[in-house]
Parts: C-alpha cells; structure tokens; sequence
C-alpha cells in the first residue's frame, strides 16, 4: 500500500525541514545528546519500566524475580511430556555433544565442538538457519583496525551500553574474541562489504564511539548463517542435524550430569531420545511472546524454549527483567509491522523527525534510549504521526541519506530494505519511513560463566538464550558477534567436557517431577498450560474453540 494523501502532506513538513538538517550533517554538527541524567529521565516511557508488564517467579532458582509475565506464564506452566510414559533406557541417538537450536550460536557451537574432536547433533526446531540470525540486518561489532580503534574502546562501549550491569568477564571475551571472529568468517567464506583496496567496511551503530560495524549489505546475518551453515552441513560424518525436531524437555543422568534432551519430530508426532555427554543450549530468543502486546522483529520460533527447559532443570535467569525494543519497526504499510528497519539507516545519516518534521531525539542514542524518546513523542507529547489503523509512529527520514553520501547509497546499502518498500510503491531514497519500536531481543537469559558453562553439570548455553554479556541493554552488532564468540567457546568446552569430565549413568527426568511437585506445593495454578511453546499461535479464541482436541494445550497436542 502506498502512502495515503494525509501522509503524503505530512511528508512536505519533513521536506520542508530537510535542507537544513542535512546541512547541519554536512557541516557534523548533530542534534545533541542526551546527558546520564537525561537519558534515565526519559527511560521511564521504556515498556520495562511499566510494573504491570512483569510478575514474580514462583518456583524454581529465580523464585522471586520478576520478569516479563508473558515468560513467567511459561515457566508457571507443565511439561510437554509425560515422565513415566517416556522410556530413556533405549535412546535414538548418541552423541558426544547436542546441540540445540540451528540459529549462529547453535552452527557455531557445532563446529567448534567438531574441531576439538567431538561427534555432535544439532536438533533444530525448524529448517537449520529459521533463527535470528538468518534476519540480522545491520552488522557485526569488532575492533578491527589497529588505528583509533581496539578491543579496550569497544569493551567501554559494551558496557556503557549495559549501564554498566554486564557480566565484565564476559565482555571482556566478547571484545577480544571480536577480530578472530571476523578472520574465522572470512576464511569460511563470508563475504563482507568492502573497499575496492579490499579494505573490510565499518559503520557506527548506537552507543558506538567508533566505527567498527562490519557488514555485508544490509543481510549481514544471512551471509553469515548461509557460510557457517553450509560448513556444518559440509561434515557430514561429525555432525548430524536433525530438522523439525525441537528439544522438549533437557534429560539429567543419575550423577546430575545433563545428559541430552527429549526430542518432539514435528512432522511424525514422535518423541525421540538423545543421550549426549554434553549439551549445548542454544535456543535463542523469545520475542515471538510478543511482550506487552508490541509487535515483534523476531523469526516464528523465538519463543523462549530454552529458557524454560534450563530453568526447570535448575539453571537461574539473568537480565531478563530488561528486554529490547528495536526503536525502529517499520509501521507502515501495515503489512511490514514490526519488521525491523536496522539501526545502520541512522547510522548512515538518516535523522528521526515528528509530525511536524521536527527533530527531537539525537538518532544514535543506546537502542532503550531511542526507542523511550520515540514512545514519549508518540504518547506523552502527541506528536506522532497518526497512521490509517489508528497506531502512532515517527519519520525515519532515509532520503537524507543519497544527499549525503552520493546518489545510490540507499540502493547499495540497503538493498533489502529498498526492494521491499518499493513492492508498496514507496521509493525510500525519495520518501521518509514511518517506524515504531519493536519487540527485538532478549538481553537476560540464562546465567553463564565465560566458559559457557551452566551451574547444571554438562549445560552449555551461548547466544541470545543466555544473560549477562550485554547487561540490562544490548548495543547494535554484540549480537552477532556474541553468538559467534560464544558459540565457539561453548563448543569447544562442552567438547572438552565429553572427552574429560563425563560420567555415564542412568537417564532420568526426575527434575521434571521435582518441578511439578514445587509447582503444586507453591499453589500456582498452571491453568492448562504447557511449555515450552515451541510455536506461537495466531488462531483467534473462537477458532480455539472449535478445534478437535479435548483440552487446549496452546499449539500443540
Ligand atoms: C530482524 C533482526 C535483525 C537483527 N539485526 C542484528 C544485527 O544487525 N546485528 C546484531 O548483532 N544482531 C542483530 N540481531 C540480533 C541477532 O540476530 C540475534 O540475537 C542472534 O542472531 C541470535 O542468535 P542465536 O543463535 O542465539 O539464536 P537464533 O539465531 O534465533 O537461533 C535459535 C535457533 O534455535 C531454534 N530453536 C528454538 N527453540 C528450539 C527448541 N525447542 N529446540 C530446538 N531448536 C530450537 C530456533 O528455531 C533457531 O533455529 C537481529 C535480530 C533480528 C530478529
């Protein structure tokens, strides 16, 4: 749908307005930003300050910490399986190591795991490479160049951008693992955007204080999902993935060591069992949740499986009281909700205006921030701009962009982007976006050390399903990287671990029923539900009705 007339009128306030702005660019001159005490006056618009939207954990390592209620629902909730009906003696598959989720950290778990000697599955709940990694956008951070630049200022820049509540330890493997990291991809194959001298491209990102996004186009993360995928699936004899198989449910040995999970094959309706030696959790994200009813960036299967599954195993919870919202989802046409318009548009130069074509946030704020002035503008200061289903969002002004920087850098850097507003009949490099914050990452999760290791025996995680790398806020590009970073170290642990520390016993779910039974002792009331999700539902209540099973178990039977 292109623009309607009333937001085409509007456009000529942003027009208006241009000229003047751009020359302000030209000459570096930027809005100004926001001082410490500015920006935590402004974080109270922020959807986690609102007390409404959290709720305490009854049961469990984290019994009292409130997070989102619609996580706290999952973990209020029973197994998917039926511990005495499942017979763990005669498992379908062994492995050194499990690996659990397709997405960047999960591939990059794999291999690492495979270098180091180890036999390994990957079971993933869709097709390998459905994940978040496969939609990230922007960039990947890493202080590549010896001049201005190096792992000590990204390091500030990370924890800056937490509010300096990260894990230091952590940060400090991720901002030096950063460069090998890009040299790991590169020799794989991943073909980052660069100069003609062969120079590798940078960008700034939020928060940043130097240039050091990497990027290739603006589907940064499919090239690199598309290179570690393609590796994976190049080694054949090491690593087995098994596709449409979400893990339901981790299994414990009787020394309570994780010994694997239990396995639910999408297409036959099977449970299947998996001992391995050592495990790796990587789940990703739960945006898919859609906390607080806002709209969401995420792939279909983000929905906190992992999460739930360590947590009932015993694994505490970390930083999940913050969650991020991308300030800019595209909002328009109505289409496109929720689809994230990366950060690299204001990177590149593009500013965020009103419904007056005023500018009133410096657009490269840390993402809580500049998602909290936007929400402001919108609700509190009434200067929105009023789209055709009665929501609110703002100018993302990316013709600005080719003024600055040469005709065609929209079409070159964001090709992408470009395509797809243009299927609506809006040309991007003329007309402005319209954006909103969307629901986008997971920044807590569960408790690692830098070793990757869990506080269960035998438990790795790594990537968006654990916490405490990016604090209470993550900065554009950690992400990726982290993924990678971490998914390697987890690899390379967990493969440590099977050849070195594990010790073979019986198989049980034993937590599982420990779980239950704490959740009847502390009186919550499960109300039907089972977790984890595995996927979302978009059915409405009177089609639930209807359906053919007995009791309504959210997706599935
Ligand atoms: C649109 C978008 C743009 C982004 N842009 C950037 C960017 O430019 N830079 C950046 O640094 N970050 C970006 N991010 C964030 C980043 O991409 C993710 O945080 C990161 O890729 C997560 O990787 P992961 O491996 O932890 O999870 P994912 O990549 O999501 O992979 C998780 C995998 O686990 C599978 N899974 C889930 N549940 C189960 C289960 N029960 N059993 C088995 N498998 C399961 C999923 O299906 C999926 O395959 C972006 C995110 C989105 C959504």
């Amino acid at each position: 749908m292109p623009y309607t007339p009333e937001l085409k009128k509007l456009i000529k306030r942003v027009e208006k307005t241009r000229p003047e702005r751009v020359e302000r660019k030209k000459k570096g001159e930027e809005f100004p930003a926001l001082s410490l005490k500015e920006r935590e006056d402004i974080l109270k618009y922020h959807p986690d300050f609102k007390d409404e939207g959290r709720s305490e954990i009854k049961v469990g390592s984290s019994k009292g910490y409130k997070i989102s209620n619609e996580i706290v629902d999952l973990l209020h909730a029973e197994s998917r399986v039926s511990t005495e009906l499942l017979d763990l003696s005669n498992p379908d598959y062994e492995a050194d190591v499990l690996v659990i989720g397709g997405g960047g950290a999960g591939t990059s778990a794999a291999l690492t795991a495979r270098e180091n000697g180890a036999k390994v599955i990957l079971a993933t709940k869709l097709r390998h490479g459905d994940a978040n990694t496969m939609m990230a956008e922007g960039g990947i951070q890493a202080a590549t160049k010896n001049t201005k630049d190096s792992p000590y200022y990204h390091y500030l820049d990370a924890m800056g951008g937490g509010h300096f509540t990260n894990d230091p330890d952590l940060v400090e493997e991720l901002v030096n693992g950063a460069p090998l990291v890009i040299q790991w991809l590169e020799k794989l194959g991943a073909m980052f955007s660069k100069f003609d001298d062969g120079r590798l491209k940078t960008m700034h990102g939020g928060g940043t204080s130097r240039k050091r996004m990497h990027y290739a186009g603006d589907i940064t993360g499919a090239e690199i999902m598309r290179t570690i995928r393609d590796e994976a699936r190049s080694h054949t004899d090491d690593i087995k993935v098994l596709e449409f198989s979400p893990a339901v449910e981790l299994i414990i040995n009787k020394k309570g060591i994780c010994s694997g999970a239990v396995l639910y094959n999408l297409e036959t309706e099977e449970y299947i069992i998996v001992k391995a030696k050592a495990t790796i959790m990587a789940t990703g994200g739960s945006g898919r949740l859609h906390m607080q009813n806002f709209m969401t960036t995420n792939h279909y299967g983000a929905t906190a499986d992992g999460l739930i599954m360590a947590y009932r195993a015993g694994v505490s919870l970390k930083f999940l009281h913050t969650v991020q919202y991308h300030p800019t989802g595209a909002v328009f046409p109505e289409q496109s909700e929720g689809l994230l318009i990366t950060e690299k548009f204001r990177g590149a130069g593009a500013n965020i205006v009103n419904v007056e074509g005023k500018q009133f946030v410096y657009e490269r704020e840390p993402r809580d921030v500049e998602a909290s002035a936007i929400i402001r503008e919108c609700i509190e200061a009434g200067k929105g701009i009023p789209l055709p289903n009665g929501k609110y969002g703002v100018w993302l002004d990316s013709p600005m962009i080719d003024i600055i920087k040469g005709e065609g850098t929209v079409r070159k850097e964001f090709p992408g982007k470009w395509i797809l507003f243009k299927r609506y009949d809006i040309d991007i490099t003329k007309d402005p976006m319209l954006v909103y914050p969307t629901l986008h990452y997971q920044n807590g999760g569960l408790e690692i050390n830098s070793k990757c290791e869990t506080s269960l025996p035998g438990l790795y995680a790594g990537g968006e399903v654990s916490g405490g790398v990016h604090g209470e806020n993550r900065l554009m590009g950690n992400s990726l990287l982290d993924v990678t970073v971490f998914g390697r170290i987890a690899g390379e642990a967990a493969a440590g671990f099977a050849h070195n520390k594990y010790k073979d016993a019986k198989l049980t779910l034993e937590h599982v029923d420990k779980y239950h039974k704490e959740l009847k002792r502390e009186g919550v009331d499960t109300k039907g539900r089972v977790s984890p999700m595995l996927l979302p539902d978009y059915s409405n209540p009177d089609v639930r009705k209807r359906q053919l099973t007995t009791q309504y178990l959210g997706t599935m039977r």
